[in-house]
């Protein structure tokens, strides 16, 4: 890994990232403009690209503000209800950002139109709130079967691919998952180090898809009960 990842808390439990590599600049949603600027002054970078993962208000709210001088991409298939795209992405996409080749996934579910951002070389995927640290984002627009088939796309990406999804829900997403598998050790596990991540105030995102894999019962919904009567 050669670039540079921030986390940036905004609003209640809003996360917009950063992704800084060879003198470039993405931002990956932009809920709140003030923190992202903070950090960006603090750093010395200024933004060149804005990447909107969906259209809701916490993870677009502040791109109008955020947008001079940068390119702003997000889905085709959402344009309508999004702040102008100067690239509007499908699925399959692929682009180029610092040198590095980025993959833009359809993930709809939680919404429809809504997409994830891939960078193989970084081992990163930008998921928002389709797939999430121990959960997924509610279905609001789409069908199930669309959330299962948004989820399993991202499920075969390599297993240390680092998740960075768009809210800090993962402590109460681990007591729903306790309750479908209160037996599965690695979810366990999992559960005491978030508890102790939140304690201290610690952010339990990026996580790696191999421990969604290992514990997240929205990507174990296929597997066979073997441990349940
Ligand atoms: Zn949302
Ligand atoms: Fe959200």
């Amino acid at each position: 890994m050669s670039f540079k990842f921030a986390i940036i808390p905004c609003l209640s439990d809003n996360y917009a990232y950063l992704v800084h590599g060879n003198g470039k600049t993405a931002l990956i949603d932009a809920p709140e403009a003030k923190p992202i600027q903070d950090y960006l002054d603090a750093h010395g970078w200024s933004l060149d690209e804005i990447w909107i993962t969906h259209h809701h208000d916490d993870h677009i709210g502040a791109v109008e503000e955020l947008r001079s001088g940068t390119v702003v991409r997000g889905a085709k298939a959402d344009a309508h209800r999004l702040p102008e795209l100067d690239v509007a992405h499908e699925d399959g996409d692929s682009f180029e950002f610092a040198g590095s080749e980025v993959r833009v996934f359809d993930v709809s579910g939680h919404t429809i139109g809504h997409i994830a951002y891939y960078i193989p070389d970084e081992s990163a995927a930008f998921t928002a709130d389709s797939l999430m640290a121990l959960g997924c984002g509610r279905v609001f627009e789409g069908t199930f079967d669309q959330m299962w088939a948004s989820l399993s796309k991202l499920a075969a990406l390599p297993p240390e691919t680092l998740i960075f999804s768009g809210h800090e829900y993962t402590e109460a997403n681990g007591r729903f998952a306790l309750t479908i598998e209160p037996e599965n050790p690695a979810l366990q596990k999992r559960m005491t180090e978030i508890k102790e991540a939140r304690a201290k105030g610690e952010a339990t995102v990026p996580s790696q898809l191999s421990e969604e894999l290992a514990t997240n019962p929205f990507l174990r919904a296929g597997l066979q009960r073997l441990n349940r009567p």
